[in-house]
């Protein structure tokens, strides 16, 4: 092997492994944006207390309720159910 190709050789390994490590750099740096967004969507989610056992639940699990143009949350179907029980005429959404 002349000393010229192995200078080829040598160039074409080291692009390759430069394409390589870009293309890992952009897979990482998404990864991280990804992240970073689910993070924030964690911190804004609001806790809500259920009218009915006046449990605390994150907005994102909640049953919801529109009733009077009013949103209610619900940790269950179950305390949804009471609810509307007792406020009659409320639409289930
Ligand atoms: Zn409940």
């Amino acid at each position: 092997m002349g000393p010229l190709r192995l200078l080829i050789l040598t160039l074409l390994g080291y692009l390759a492994w430069r394409l390589l490590y870009s293309h890992l750099r952009e897979k990482i740096k998404k990864e991280l944006w990804q992240q970073e967004r689910k993070k924030k969507e964690k911190v804004e989610d609001v806790l809500e207390e259920d009218p009915v056992c006046h449990t605390l639940i994150p907005r994102s699990q909640a049953v919801r309720l529109r009733y009077n143009d009013k949103t209610y949350y619900f940790c269950s179907e179950t305390c949804c159910d009471i609810f509307i029980d007792r406020q009659q005429g409320a639409v289930k959404k």
